[in-house]
C-alpha cells in the first residue's frame, strides 16, 4: 500500500518537474501575454524589456545568446522587429518563430515613406490581442503537448479578463461626447485603439519612432489644435518628450499623463498588459475631457 501511494505521489508530481519549456519574446507587452498563457510551464527571456524602444533596439551579443537558447521566438510581426532576421542569424537560431498577429487584419500606415505599409501596433487593440493570445496557446501546445490543456485553459482565463478590459474601456470612451474624442501623441502608435473606440488621433512624428516630425508639420499641428480646441495631448515612455513639450507650450496646454504605447513600464500597476491598458484608457479619457 505504501509502495502505491508514493508512486502516486511521483506521478502526481511529475509535470512539476519537468523542466520548464523555454521560450522568447521579442518585447515587453508580448512578453507578458506569453506568461500569462504560459504559466510556470514555461521559461521566459524577454528581449526589448520595459520602457525601452523596440523600433530602434540594437541587440547585444547577450541577447543572441539568450534567443539561442530557447525552442520557441515570440515575434509581433507586422514590420515591428526589424532587427529580428539578424539576431536569428547571429544566434544561428533553431527555434520555432511564432508570429502573433497571423490572422488578423493589420491596418495600413498612414504614410508609407517608411518602406513597410502596416501598422505594427496591433497590442492596442483589445479585440485582435484575443486572436493573438489564441496563437500562444496554440504554439506552446504544439511544442508542449503534454500542457495542451493548462495553456488553453490559462488562454480562456486570460482571454475572460481582455473581455471585462473591453467592456470596462468602452463605458469610459462612451462617457466622452463623441465631437471631444481627438487626441495628440508624440508617434503614431495608437491607430488600432482608436479605430476600435472611435478616436480621432493625430501625430507629431510617423508610426516609427525613427522618423522626425518637420517644422512645417509641428507647425501645421499646432494651428489645427488651436483651432479644434485640442486641449487632449500626450507623451509616450518610450519617445522624446522635447517635441510635446514644444506643442505644449506653444499651445498653452499642459501634456496629460504618461502613455504606455510600445513597451511596459517597471512599476507593478502598469507592468503588464491590463494594467497598462487600463492606464492609457483612463488617461485618454481624462485627457479628452478637456477638449473643447
Ligand atoms: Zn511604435
Amino acid at each position: 500500500m505504501k509502495k502505491w501511494l508514493l508512486l502516486l505521489s511521483a506521478l502526481l508530481c511529475l509535470p512539476a518537474l519537468a523542466a520548464p519549456l523555454p521560450v522568447a519574446a521579442s518585447f515587453s507587452i508580448l512578453g507578458d501575454l506569453v506568461q500569462n498563457v504560459g504559466g510556470e510551464r514555461i521559461q521566459l527571456v524577454t528581449l526589448v524589456g520595459p520602457e525601452q524602444d523596440a523600433h530602434i533596439f540594437q541587440p547585444t551579443p547577450a541577447d543572441v545568446q539568450k534567443l539561442g537558447g530557447t525552442r520557441l521566438f515570440f515575434i509581433n510581426g507586422l514590420g515591428f522587429e526589424g532587427w529580428q532576421k539578424r539576431l536569428q542569424q547571429a544566434s544561428n537560431y533553431r527555434g520555432k518563430v511564432i508570429t502573433v498577429t497571423q490572422g488578423i487584419s493589420p491596418l495600413a500606415m498612414k504614410d508609407e515613406q517608411h518602406g513597410h505599409s502596416l501598422d505594427p501596433h496591433a497590442w492596442q487593440d483589445p479585440v485582435r490581442v484575443q486572436q493573438m493570445v489564441k496563437n500562444i496557446a496554440e504554439a506552446l501546445s504544439t511544442a508542449d503537448p503534454a500542457g495542451a490543456a493548462d495553456y488553453q485553459a490559462r488562454a480562456a482565463s486570460y482571454s475572460k479578463k481582455i473581455d471585462q478590459l473591453m467592456a470596462w474601456a468602452q463605458q469610459e470612451v462612451a462617457s466622452v461626447p463623441p465631437g471631444k474624442r481627438v487626441v495628440l501623441t508624440s508617434h503614431d502608435a495608437f491607430a488600432y485603439l482608436g479605430q476600435r473606440f472611435g478616436i480621432r488621433l493625430i501625430s507629431p512624428q510617423g508610426v516609427s519612432t525613427e522618423s522626425e516630425a518637420s517644422a512645417k508639420d509641428v507647425a501645421r499641428l499646432i494651428r489645427q489644435m488651436k483651432k479644434e480646441g485640442i486641449r487632449a495631448l500626450f507623451m509616450e515612455n518610450i519617445s522624446n518628450p522635447k517635441l510635446i513639450e514644444q506643442i505644449a507650450r506653444e499651445t498653452g496646454t499642459q501634456p496629460g499623463a504618461k502613455l504606455y504605447s510600445d513597451a511596459l513600464s517597471r512599476d507593478a500597476a502598469t507592468g503588464n498588459y491590463l494594467g497598462m491598458y487600463r492606464h492609457n484608457i483612463g488617461a485618454l479619457v481624462a485627457g479628452m475631457k478637456e477638449n473643447k
